[in-house]
This record gives structure tokens, sequence and C-alpha cells, in this order.
């Protein structure tokens, strides 16, 4: 971090500046220009508020030449990081590891969730998903089946050997997700510290989504504070955001994949169902996603979509889906040696 100097200071006001900031732990490099003098901050300057340096009299501009994040920045781990969702069965993502997530938006019963858990994994799905607490815009909407669905999952996972992933929305749920193999934080909980920090304290892997209008280095904030309490096994995920386009549910952003990879060293997946809103636009937005270099895909398969209780619309049938793996599949030797 550099801080540039207003001309006319008192060494007075200097001196509380460079004592503030020694206290900090940081060391201080000063330049003295023919025109202007600034002040080089020496050490971790992530828990240092820009802002506070800026209101200052004396100050003229702070600009930060290192990212506030530091564990998952690239450039303290320049080598991508592997998650390890299961061992035994050796699936990992990121470094070249990519896997397709796919289940239903919402779990509605153990006949729904056991057909779809089935018909996924036959078409090359590692993962299964399925919400049971729903973030859902109106409260009069289907709320997910909350702990029972973590129940029916969990049967379904005892089926067919998959690992689970599903949403976390509140801390006190925590207890509930003690045999959830990934945790889910909604693009609307990106931002909820507490519950970040609290899954921090967790070794589980934490899926993490963009939020509706977050900047890539809002998300990677969000990482840090996971990653900050110990927890490194973080997954990010572009879901779409918010742009003034209406026809797509979101805008997917492709760029958020080989600039989050410039960034960050985290395995990064896509989710092309909630990104777009429209079944017919998944498969040509995974085999994007999957060109672009990302780590694996999040897609939402239902039965029978048009009596989906939530998402139908974005929702694959068990057919489609196929299709969709199998293509995106045929890529990925190509894409590997694109990216
Ligand atoms: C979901 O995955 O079902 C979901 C609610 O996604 P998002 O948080 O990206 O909207
Ligand atoms: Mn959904």
């Amino acid at each position: 971090m550099v801080v540039i100097l207003k001309e006319d200071r008192r060494q007075e006001q200097m001196d509380n500046l460079t004592n503030w900031l020694k206290s900090l732990g940081i060391d201080i490099h000063v330049c003295n220009g023919e025109h202007q003098t600034i002040l080089g901050l020496i050490g971790d300057t992530s828990s240092v508020d820009i802002n506070l340096i800026k209101a200052l009299d004396i100050v003229e501009d702070v600009k930060r030449i290192q990212e506030p994040y530091k564990n998952a920045n690239r450039k303290f781990h320049p080598d991508d990081s592997v998650v390890v969702i299961d061992k035994e069965k050796d699936i990992k993502i990121g470094g070249g590891n990519f896997q397709i997530i796919a289940g239903p938006c919402s779990v509605e019963s153990i006949d729904q969730i056991c057909a779809i858990a089935q018909a996924v994994q036959k078409s090359g799905a590692t993962m299964l998903r399925g919400g049971a607490f729903k973030p859902r815009t109106s409260p009069y909407a289907f709320q997910g089946l909350r702990g029972d669905g973590i129940k029916l999952l969990l049967e379904a996972k005892k089926i067919t050997g998959m690992p689970i992933v599903t949403e976390i929305m509140d801390i006190s749920q925590l207890p509930l997700f003690d045999e959830v193999d990934v945790i889910q934080i909604g693009a609307r909980n990106m931002q909820n510290f507490e519950l970040l920090k609290e899954l921090g304290k967790t070794n589980k892997p934490i899926l993490l989504k963009r939020g509706l209008s977050s900047t890539l280095q809002e998300l990677l904030m969000s990482a840090e504070y996971i990653m900050a309490g110990g927890n490194e096994n973080v997954i990010l995920c572009e879901r779409g955001i918010r742009t003034f386009e209406t026809y797509t549910r979101n805008t997917l952003d492709i760029s958020a994949i080989p600039a989050l990879k410039t960034l960050s060293h985290l395995p990064i997946i896509i989710d092309p169902s909630h990104a777009t809103g429209i079944s017919r636009l998944v498969k040509p937005m995974a085999l994007a996603s999957a060109a672009a270099g990302a780590d694996g895909l999040i897609i939402e398969v239902h039965n029978d979509p048009a009596r989906a209780l939530c998402d139908g619309a974005q929702s694959l049938t068990p057919e489609a889906f196929d299709d969709v793996a199998k293509s995106v599949q045929g890529i990925l030797p190509y894409a590997y040696k694109l990216n």
C-alpha cells in the first residue's frame, strides 16, 4: 500500500500517522520526491482500513498495490488447489479434476430424489445436489423440506454412494450438516460473514456461490473469511450476475473463470441453470464453461420439470442431462489442452 501525502503538513501530523502505522506492525519506507512525499507501507496491510487513512487531513491519496486477500491469492499459492470431496472414491475438484454435480433444485420426496440421483449418476454426475433449506424470494413459495430434506439426501447417498451438496442458510442449521459432504453457501448468503466465519472453523468442503451483484474481489474476500478460519476447502461458483438483460434470469459471466484463475488458486465451477433460468440454454453454457477452463458444473435436473416445486423452467430432464454430461465429457480433453 502506498500513501501519498499533501504538501502542506506539519511534522507532528506526519509523526502521528507513522507512529499509528508502526503500532499496527507495519514498516514504513519514506520516499521524499521533488514535488511529493510518498509512504510505502511494508508488511501485512490487509487489516488496515484504507478509508481511515484517506480521511486524514495530510493524505492526498492511498493506493493498494496488493490485493486484500492473502489465503485465496494465487500470488502466495501458485499451484491450483485441489479440494478433496471423497478420498476413497477419489472425487476431487481442481488442478485438472473436473466434476459434475447434478440434482433437483429442491428435495421433494424420497422417490423423487432417489430416482434423480440414480439417473444423473448413470450419466456421469459424481455428486448429488438438492436444496433442503431454500432461500425463496417469496415467503409464500415452497421453503424446502429443511431437516427432513437432508435426511432424504442421506438416503439417496446410501443408495448411490454419491457425495451430497446442499445449502445452509443459517448457523443454527449447522448440526444438521454433519454428514453432508459439501456445504453450499448460496448467492444470497455470500456476504453473511458470521456464517462464513463459522464454516471456516469446520473442515468441510464449501461451495461458495457468487452474490447476485458481487464483484470478483468481493467473492474472493468471502472465500478469505472461510480460509482465514483455517478451512482451505473452498470451491468458487459463478452462477450468473444481475445485469440490465431480462431475457435470461441472470447473465453468466464466463470471463469470471479465467479472471478468477488468474487471481486465485481455488477451483471454480459454473452453475448454468441459475445463470440462465432457461433449460434450453444450459447445454451451450455448460460447454462454454468447460472450454473456458472451469473445474466443474452444478446443474439442476428434475424427473418432471413441469411439476417441480422450484425452478422447473431451468431444470433438465434426465435425458437432456445425459446429453449435456456426455457432450461436456467429450470436449474436456480439448479444454485441458487449451487452458
Ligand atoms: C440453488 O442452488 O438452488 C440456489 C438457490 O442457487 P443461488 O444461491 O445461486 O441462487
Ligand atoms: Mn434452484
